[in-house]
């Protein structure tokens, strides 16, 4: 008997509670999935970084943590998960984000506030340029931003992407390194971030790398909020951004005193760009719990070299 322990806590567990099983015997796995095993006895554990468990030492035959976030900075640092990670790759939550990273950069595109916010008897009659004309970077063409990317690239933008390494997408000119973030920088009328929060991603948007966009450039976040110094965001806001429009922060729930809330060039999300969904979710665990037991190489596994 397969014994999975769900320490993704107990709001997640009445989402997968149905789902999973399901998803597990749909594999042809027989599986004992339970918030309570002993320690020494689970072979599998699906967490969340906010889960049940904290301490990991003591689940000495523990093959795999699937994380059921995309995100992993806050298993990461965990020095006590010495067990292979894998982060959740959903195609769900893929689609949410494509749809929520769409909508929003349509909205600056299309100058939609102009009309939804103006109704103010003025006849705004300036006619917005078409996507082909508005340069759009994504920095990180993961499996989130590279989805991100195509979408924008077959809505007709010209799409620019920065990633670690270098790759093919269709429709995306892909660039990587230092110099590579500068060039797509500078160009871009709006700027996706779409990397992981890793030592070497933490204020990827500082002062400096600010001052290299153009006036008016329009910022979207879904990655997470330390990949911008907020400081230096409101500085450049005030001097030549257009806008930026925030799903994720250095402190969650964004606090009611922080200045973002009231600065007229901010969009607050409250995290909410996309979501593990956990009907396509469980058959991305299902899947990894059956490669484990055929002793095949788990997906999606997390680099802790790299932090992602
Ligand atoms: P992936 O791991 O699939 O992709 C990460 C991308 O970032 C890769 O292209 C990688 O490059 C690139 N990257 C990482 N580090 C660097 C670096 N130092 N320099 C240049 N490029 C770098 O992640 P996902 O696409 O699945 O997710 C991205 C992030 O989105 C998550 O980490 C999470 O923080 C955030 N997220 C936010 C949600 C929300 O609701 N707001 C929901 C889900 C996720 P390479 O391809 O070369 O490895």
């Amino acid at each position: 008997m397969i014994r999975v322990l769900f320490a993704a806590g107990a709001k997640c567990w009445s989402e997968y509670e149905l789902v999973l099983p399901e998803a597990l015997a749909a594999k042809g796995l027989t599986v004992d999935l339970s918030r309570d095993h002993a320690p020494g006895t689970v072979d599998y554990i699906v967490t969340a970084p906010n889960g049940d468990v904290q301490d990991y030492r003591p689940y000495r035959c523990c093959k795999l943590v699937q994380n059921i976030w995309a995100g992993v900075e806050n298993l990461t640092d965990n020095p006590t998960l010495t067990q292979p990670l894998a982060r959740m790759v959903d195609p769900g939550l893929t689609r949410g984000m494509v749809e929520w990273v769409t909508g929003h950069v349509l909205r600056h595109h299309l100058g939609m506030d102009r009309h939804i916010l103006g109704q103010d008897g003025i006849w705004r009659s300036e006619i917005p340029p078409l996507a082909a004309d508005r340069p759009v970077t994504v920095l990180g063409l993961g499996a989130l931003g590279s989805a991100c990317a195509k979408t924008l690239s077959d809505l007709g933008f010209p799409v620019r992407g920065w990633a670690r390494r270098d790759k093919e997408i269709p429709g995306v000119e892909v660039f990587s390194g230092h110099d590579g973030l500068d060039a797509v920088l500078r160009d871009a009328q709006i700027i996706v971030l779409l990397v992981p929060l890793t030592a070497l991603t933490r204020h990827l948007l500082n002062a400096e790398r600010l001052a290299l966009l153009k006036r008016n450039t329009i910022i979207l976040n879904p990655g997470r909020g330390p990949l911008i110094d907020d400081g230096a965001l409101i500085a450049a806001l005030d001097s030549h951004l257009g806008h930026a429009t925030l799903d994720v922060f250095e402190t969650e729930p964004l606090p009611a005193d922080h200045p973002f809330w009231a600065h007229p060039k901010v969009t607050v999300t409250p995290h909410i760009a996309s979501a593990t969904r956990p009907a396509t979710a469980a058959t991305v665990i299902a899947e990894n719990i059956r490669r484990g037991e055929a002793g095949q190489p788990f997906q999606h596994l997390v680099d802790r070299e790299r932090g992602y």
